[in-house]
């Protein structure tokens, strides 16, 4: 199937289908729904699919939709319903066009609303201007083709423009989202499913206001129905009472004559327009017949002669009979002058009411019948009562005994219409109809009258039964539609309009908050991706830095290392002490440079991650006399006493790079030296926890320097980061030795930290995992201690030994940067002692 023709299909049903939904909503039951789904989903399809199929097929399907609801499900079909069925479907087209339009020139090409200004632009205009003009064109069609009433065109309009603009506001955006393609299902159900819950709980309290208000409805109905019933009714037994009276008139003489029941009769009559006609009917035997005639002419009534009337409702001569019952007398005579002489035995219902009425002896009324001096095809029932002689009593009454006594009949013509037509009018007054019917007959039921038939019955009707001159007779009453649209049900109305409202409303800040999340997240998604790639660049360029310092720091130390070589070389020459003042000079600035360049290049190391570790078995004491003969002589110089503790008995050795922590010990001892210029620094040592497996080594090293301000106490630890700038400028230094001794703590699987005050000291804690080696584990140095003697004399042999190997090379004097150096320097000059910096 072509895309365009299944476009067209799919509005064609989707608006078919809504509007079904939409004539549920409506209140009251006729033109005006309070929330009409499908023009948005008119709408909505218009902006996703092709626009003039959509509105083809908008338009057939409010024009099928009207035509059925025009003619009440096809039932009351005719020709003349296209006209207004049409021109709704033209005013719903034309409304799916101009929402459209409305939504390209503010919303552009976007089928979504998540910008606030969009949501405004629809709620406040594309929505309420659209519906404008099938409101508009729609109620003019109503009003035109008289489907409404003129104080009712603005009620209509205005319900069509709300109900239209909810449906819109409500709907678009739903199946706009629900069709949206890069919606995810819970973007979907954030929206829809709120939407969805408020709009059926909105249904149920609908339906159950309908409810209630039907039943007042219906209770109103019910007490005006036993109102206008008890007036009919009433009304009805006066009629049948009045004829009654007769018979006391009959029963003052044997014969009554034409004058005393005319004026009887006048009297009686003048203020009840109910009784159209009184007759008297006399009994005439064939035989008797003639001379009765003559009687009558010899009154006055040269004419006279008994009449019958035909089926075709024509006057003629009664054609012979073995009795007739002629209308003797009738008041008020001229309008009835068509009944004079008229033989009522003629027709067998009539008959049967004169026989039945003598049999019992009461009033009996006929089936509603077309009188002989009718001018329209209004209906009367005529009543009989049957007089007897003055012999007759009552108590005597049947069959024969009537028969034998019966004188003749009364009847009275009564016009329902007169007798209930102002009950009729006051009902219809309120909207409401009364139907009587005669269902006497077995067969079914005779309507007798009905009022209101203008409008169609918008309840069921409520029925009730009487007897009247001895027929069944059916009263059946009901509320019309107009009834209905006066008890205008504006509490339903209210909960639906201002619920969708709501509802509508919910759903716009459902689609500006999920539409301000999609954004931040199509934000936050771009920004992570550059803060990605400008970490990525970042790396790369601290990496490239870091090898470029590596490879620079490596190859500034060879030419360095030739000065500084040859220096010492010079140095044992034969010198005059100013050339050896000037060359020692030389070698001490290339030492100092060449630590902060070994510094420097230890560090970019870490950076890069080529640092290599070398863990062997390593005897603490070793490093500690180590450091204590370093510290001591400059602390002494200094007038800072230097002291190291074993406050716990130590393992002989333990698993670690011995390099990597004399270099931590030397840089923490250092820094202590360098900023304490009174009191004491003690480096003490503890071993916390100890099994077969791992030991914990704790090392303080305490000094009573300047201290570190609290603020500083954290960033010392990172590169370059010195307490202020005159730290630098006074004491030097680089700022790395903190991050390096850090870093290689963290390596070795440690910790530090920091305690200090200001002005008081610094209490770096150290805290190393290591395990203690077996004593076959290969050693670090072949020429370690004995492990039996106590560390204080281990110290001391340290001591005695470093003090010669000191000697040995002349070295007496050592700063804490050659010290440093030291390590590194050997590295360079015997590979075999420091195997773990690998450049
Ligand atoms: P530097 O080469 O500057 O000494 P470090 O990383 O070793 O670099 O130290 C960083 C800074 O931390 C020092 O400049 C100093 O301000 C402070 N600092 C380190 N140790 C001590 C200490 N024991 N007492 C006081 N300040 C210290």
């Amino acid at each position: 199937m072509k895309p365009a023709a299944l476009h067209l299909i799919i509005a064609c049903l989707g608006y078919y289908l809504a509007g079904l939904f939409g004539l549920m909503l409506a209140i009251p039951p006729g033109f005006a729904s309070a929330v009409w789904p499908a023009a948005g989903i008119a709408v909505a399809c218009a902006m996703m699919l092709r626009p003039a199929a959509v509105i083809a097929g908008v338009a057939i399907g409010s024009f099928s939709l009207n035509l059925g609801v025009i003619s009440g499900n096809f039932s009351a079909f005719s020709l003349s319903m296209f006209g207004p069925a049409l021109c709704i479907a033209f005013g719903a087209s034309l409304q799916t066009l101009s929402g459209y339009l409305l939504w390209q020139a503010l919303v552009k090409k976007e089928t979504t609303l998540n910008s606030p200004k969009h949501i405004y632009q629809f709620l406040l205009i594309i929505a309420p201007v659209c519906c404008l003009v099938s409101a508009v064109v729609g109620t003019t069609t109503l009003a035109l083709f008289g489907l409404v009433s003129s104080n009712g065109i603005a009620f209509t309009g205005i319900t069509w423009w709300v109900g239209d603009t909810i449906g819109v506001i409500l709907f678009t955006p739903l199946v706009l989202t629900l069709a949206r393609k890069n919606n995810d299902t819970r973007t979907r159900a954030t929206i829809v499913a709120p939407t969805l819950l408020i709009f059926t709980g909105i249904l149920l309290l609908f339906l159950s206001s309908l409810k209630a208000h039907e039943k007042t409805i219906l209770q109103e109905v019910k007490r005006n129905a036993l109102y206008f019933q008890n007036k009919v009714h009433e009304r009805l037994t006066i009629s049948e009472h009045k004829l009654a009276v007769y018979s006391a008139l009959y029963n003052t003489a044997e014969t009554i004559s034409r004058e005393q029941f005319n004026r009887m009769s006048e009297t009686f009559l003048r203020d009840d327009n109910a009784i159209n006609a009184i007759g008297w009917i006399e009994i005439v035997p064939h035989e008797k017949r003639q001379a009765f005639e003559a009687a009558i002419r010899q009154q006055g009534y040269p004419n006279f002669t008994l009449t019958e009337l035909t089926a075709t409702g024509d006057l003629i001569t009664a054609r012979k009979r073995e009795q007739y019952y002629p209308v003797t007398f009738v008041y008020p005579f001229p309008p009835n002058i068509a009944a004079f002489g008229l033989d009522l035995g003629t027709a067998a219902n009539r008959l049967e009411a004169l026989e039945l009425a003598r049999d019992s002896g009461a009033v009996v009324s006929t089936p509603p019948v077309r009188l002989a001096q009718a001018v329209g095809d209004e209906r009367a029932i005529v009543m009989f009562l049957p007089i007897f002689d003055l012999n007759y009593r009552r108590q005597f009454h049947s069959p024969e005994y009537a028969k034998a006594h019966l004188r003749g009949y009364i009847n009275g013509i009564f016009d329902i219409n007169d007798i209930l037509g102002d009950i009729f009018d006051e009902a219809a007054k309120k909207h409401f109809g009364i139907k009587i019917y005669d269902t006497t007959a077995p067969g079914g039921a005779e309507l007798l009258i009905s009022s209101g038939h203008k409008h169609r019955a918008s309840t069921d009707p409520i029925r009730s039964q009487f007897t009247f001159g001895q027929r069944q007779l059916t009263l059946e009453f009901y509320a019309n539609s107009h009834f209905h649209s006066n008890t205008r049900n504006w509490a339903s109305w209210a909960i639906l309009t201002i619920g969708f409202l709501l509802a509508a409303m919910l759903q716009a800040l459902l689609l500006v908050l999920t539409g301000t999340q999609e954004r931040i997240q199509r934000e936050v998604a771009r920004k992570t991706a550059d803060l990605l790639q400008a970490k990525q660049d970042a790396e790369k360029a601290s990496h490239a830095k870091s090898a470029f310092l590596a490879n620079m720091s490596h190859e500034f130390r060879t030419p360095l290392n030739a000065i500084i070589g040859f220096t010492n070389l010079c140095l044992k020459t034969p010198l005059n002490d100013r050339q050896a003042g000037f060359l020692n000079r030389v070698q001490l600035a290339s030492e100092s440079l060449l630590a902060h360049i070994n510094q420097t290049l230890e560090y970019s190391k870490i950076e890069s991650h080529t640092l290599k570790l070398k863990c062997q078995a390593t005897e603490l004491v070793r490093i500690y006399g180590k450091l204590e003969a370093m510290f001591l002589l400059q602390a002494e110089q200094k007038g800072v006493a230097f002291s190291i503790e074993l406050l716990t008995e130590h393992p002989r050795y333990v698993v670690t790079d011995p390099l990597r922590l004399e270099q931590i010990l030397i840089n923490l001892c250092g820094n202590a030296l360098k900023f304490t210029d009174q009191g004491h620094i003690t480096l003490r040592s503890t071993v916390t926890t100890q099994d077969d497996n791992n030991l914990t080594l704790r090392i303080d090293v305490i000094d009573t320097g300047i201290g570190i301000p609290p603020e500083h106490q954290q960033t010392i630890f990172d590169a370059f980061q010195q307490v202020d700038n005159s730290t630098s400028r006074r004491y030097g230094g680089t700022g790395l030795g903190l991050t390096i001794t850090r870093q290689l703590i963290e390596l070795l699987g440690g910790s530090i930290a920091l305690k200090s005050q200001p002005g008081k000291g610094s209490h770096f804690t150290l805290r190393l995992n290591c395990k203690p080696a077996p004593s076959d584990y290969p050693a670090s140095d072949a020429a370690s201690p004995s492990p039996e003697l106590s560390p204080q004399m281990q110290l001391k042999i340290f001591e005695e030994n470093l003090q010669a190997t000191q000697q040995a090379a002349g070295e007496t004097k050592r700063t804490q940067t050659t010290a440093a150096q030291d390590a590194t320097h050997d590295a360079t000059h015997d590979t075999t002692k420091a195997p773990s910096i690998t450049d």
